[in-house]
């Protein structure tokens, strides 16, 4: 479709920002809007607030300082004046003339010169006077403006969108497809497609500013909500192909139930009893189970897993579970045959990750095959080596959120075998209503109990001058016949370039991002960081202040502080052998401290141990400290988290450490990651297999996400009816239409036939 306004130079400055569609300019929405309409007057303003001020220009002069150039721009509404600066302004030279009028946007700060206030560095525009063409002066002055975010440079800035998009919307005027069914809009009170789109990027007259700033008005609701529409609706059909799906029926026998008791090591609690009652009759249905499995760290899902996967063994299948890491494949597969050992019958365990050598993992690939091991404990090896299962009935994968392979489990069964169960455990605490709709396609069960006897964890910030104090204390713990953890963010070196923190939980802001440009040359001048307090502090050269190491603390530790106790060493740069080793010592109580990175984030269960220090606390990633902290409170012993800080410590790192000293609920603790990171990073958008939204948000807009689920199941239930149903033909086929075009491109989770 021609786009007045696009020609080929533009079109492919677009492209390299995702816009390929006219469609796609259309739900690229305003970020925020101005009320151009009723400006806010000067003495309105209070210091502090973000704030769109118009205003005449009085005076504009660049200023040449010792340090850098500064544009100083001048304004005046009445008798009262406000400045503004741009620091290296240069640019700005001769773009102001007194008499314009311009919109400003940005942070009122007071002032101690001749004007009432300042800002620093706002955004502007320029408005249009008499000299300029009518339809610019309609879309810029006297209303309420859209601010988009630059599609490339100054020239595809907000001026230029506005003018497109509403040309677009002129040239489409009574002609942009619907694609919801009328009913369903009427139902939930929301505007068609065409009046949706036109309002969201021009709003009437008298539309409230602080509805439009939230994204909240009808307009904005009946896009969001488009949008996640479509992706329930997406994730309901799989789910339906799903229970279509040949499975296999387990039974479960009083044989079955008494093997189960056999090897259970303790009474569970009453979730896991639920649960695993849950697990077990899905496993009883003819159609294959996908379910998640979802507790907080600690709550005890090895064992539900464990009694579920026994229910396939003695059905006469294999089971096969699949952890994240070596270090915890390994646990697994130590633990499952301490268990097992209990039983009467005669289990065969295996291990297959990828670091073993050849020749174990030939032979153990030949008692997969064959049938020989009814139990096979791995890592994305299982995958990897092209395992084949002689009769796979169940797959249990353990924190899931590193892998997003859920399809691939096809490859471990023999073609023409029934669909294998599917089990997946989690301990990231996705809060409950983002869980049931986003993993649309698993069935959702929730371990909310922690096993009797714990104690609370004593959790407790120190700053790194006071690391005396914690070694002191962990000597302490040691001859009380306990066991501690000390974690790095690196293995070695001062640079986190290692592979350790290269993970979803990675906390970007606390990274090594190079300074912008323009902030790098100041701050290695060292003279102007006043100025730049923000870029200053990013381009604090933390490699400078030296990161400590696991292997150079270890060192230090081993023949310092910590001489004379028994200190092992592990990270993933270990090979499988000495990792394992190292697991076993450290699990039969041989090693007191353990010195590691963040390879037992997840999963390791060392009862004895009792305190988990973290050094550069502020670096880690709140879903990462809650799963460090996890490591320890598992047994009876009174148990300490101890967050050891650097000296600059961010306002976001100050937040995560201040919840994880507040709460150990790891549902409150994810709530907050969520705000704090947004759903695209606290999922880990690509490992998570979530699509990138164009206008919805899944924190701001839960309550759309419900409401989009329910409606989704509705319409599939309402599309299956003969008759009565309350869409036309017509609409659900424009539904179907629209669900391919969306998913095929935004999502690619279409599977193909
Ligand atoms: P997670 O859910 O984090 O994987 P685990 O399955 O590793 O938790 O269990 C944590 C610890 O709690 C383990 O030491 C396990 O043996 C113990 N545990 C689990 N269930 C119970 C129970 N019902 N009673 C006592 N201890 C339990
Ligand atoms: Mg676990």
């Amino acid at each position: 479709m021609y786009v007045r306004g696009v020609g080929p130079r533009v079109a492919e400055m677009l492209a390299a920002k995702g816009i390929l569609t006219a469609e796609d300019l259309l739900y690229h929405l305003p970020f925020r809007y101005e009320d151009r309409q009723n400006p806010r007057s000067l003495d309105e303003l209070t210091p502090g607030e973000m704030a769109s001020v118009i205003a005449e220009v009085r005076g504009a002069a660049l200023l040449r300082t010792r340090k850098m150039p500064i544009f100083e721009l001048t304004l005046g509404q009445g008798r009262l004046a406000m400045k503004c600066m741009w620091f290296n302004g240069t640019y700005l030279n001769g773009k102001f003339h007194a008499g314009q009028t311009v919109a400003v946007f940005g942070k009122v700060e007071p002032s101690r010169s001749t004007s009432n206030f300042k800002m620093i560095q706002p955004q502007f525009e320029v408005l249009p006077d008499s000299s300029d063409d009518a339809e610019t002066r309609l879309l810029e002055v006297g209303r309420i403006t859209p601010v988009y975010e630059s599609l490339g440079g100054a020239r595809l800035a907000s001026r230029w969108q506005r003018k497109v998009i509403f040309g677009l919307l002129e040239s489409m005027r009574g002609a942009v497809p619907e694609c919801l069914p009328r009913a369903m809009l009427e139902r939930l009170a929301l505007p068609d497609r065409e009046k949706a789109l036109r309002e969201v990027h021009f709003p009437p007259e008298g539309t409230p500013m602080a509805q439009l700033q939230c994204s909240a008005t009808a307009a904005h609701r009946r896009l969001i909500f488009e949008e996640l529409f479509f992706l329930e609706l997406g994730l309901e059909l799989k789910r339906r192909r799903m229970r279509e799906r040949a499975g296999i029926s387990f039974a479960t026998t009083a044989t079955v139930r008494e093997a189960i008791r056999e090897v259970l090591p303790f009474h569970p609690t009453a979730a896991q009893k639920r649960t695993l009652g849950e697990i077990v009759a899905d496993m009883r249905q003819p159609n294959p189970m996908r379910r998640l499995l979802q507790g907080d760290v600690g709550s005890g899902k090895t064992i539900v897993a464990l009694q579920a996967m026994l229910v396939a063994m003695e059905n006469g299948y294999q089971a096969a579970l699949m952890a994240p890491t070596e270090i915890l494949a390994t646990q697994h597969y130590l633990a499952a045959r301490k268990l097992l050992e209990r039983s009467s019958r005669k289990y065969r365990i295996v291990l297959l990750t990828g670091s073993l050598d050849e020749e174990r993992k030939r032979s153990n690939r030949g008692l997969i095959n064959r049938g020989e091991a009814q139990l096979v404990i791995g890592t994305h090896a299982l995958i990897e080596e092209k395992v084949e299962f002689d009769r796979l009935g169940l797959v249990v994968v353990d924190e899931q959120h590193r892998f997003g392979v859920l399809q691939r489990f096809r490859l471990m069964k023999k073609p023409n075998q029934a669909e294998p169960d599917v089990l997946v455990m989690t301990a990231t605490p996705i809060p409950r209503t983002l869980a049931l709709s986003l993993y649309g396609d698993l069935d959702v069960s929730v371990l909310d109990e922690l096993p009797p006897g714990r104690t609370p964890i004593v959790t407790r910030r120190v700053p790194d001058e006071r690391c005396e104090e914690v070694w002191d204390f962990i000597r302490k713990q040691v001859k009380l016949g306990r066991q501690a953890y000390i974690v790095y963010p690196v293995i070695e070196g001062t640079k986190d370039d290692q592979p350790e923190l290269d993970f979803s939980h990675d906390d970007p802001e606390a990274g090594l991002a190079p300074p912008p440009p323009a902030a790098r040359k100041s701050v290695r001048k060292g003279k102007t960081a006043d100025l730049f307090p923000k870029a200053a502090q990013e381009a604090n050269p933390q490699a400078k202040l030296g990161l400590k190491s696991a292997v150079d603390m270890y060192e230090k530790l081993r023949t310092g502080p910590m001489a004379g106790l028994r200190i092992g060493l592990l990270h993933g740069r270990l090979d499988a052998d000495e990792k394992e080793v190292i697991m076993r010592r450290f699990q039969r109580g041989e090693i007191d401290v353990l010195v590691a990175t963040t390879v037992i984030e997840v999963g390791v269960d060392v009862p004895n141990a009792s305190v988990m220090v973290v050094e550069h606390a502020e670096r880690f990633g709140l879903a990462q400290l809650h799963q460090l902290r996890g490591r320890v409170g598992r047994g009876a012993a009174k148990s300490y988290c101890i967050l050891i800080t650097g000296k600059r410590v961010s306002e976001v790192g100050e937040q995560r450490l201040n919840a994880m000293v507040r709460t150990q609920d790891g549902f409150e603790l994810a709530e907050l990651d969520l705000a704090i990171r947004g759903p695209g990073e606290f999922f880990g958008t690509r490992q998570a297999g979530l699509p990138d939204f164009r206008v919805a948000n899944l924190v701001r807009d839960r309550q759309l996400l419900e409401l989009a689920k329910l409606e989704a199941v509705r319409f599939v239930h309402s599309a299956d009816k003969v008759g009565g149903s309350e869409t036309t033909e017509a609409e659900r086929a424009r539904v179907w239409a629209r669900l391919k075009d969306a998913w095929q491109r935004r999502y690619g989770l279409v599977e193909a036939g």
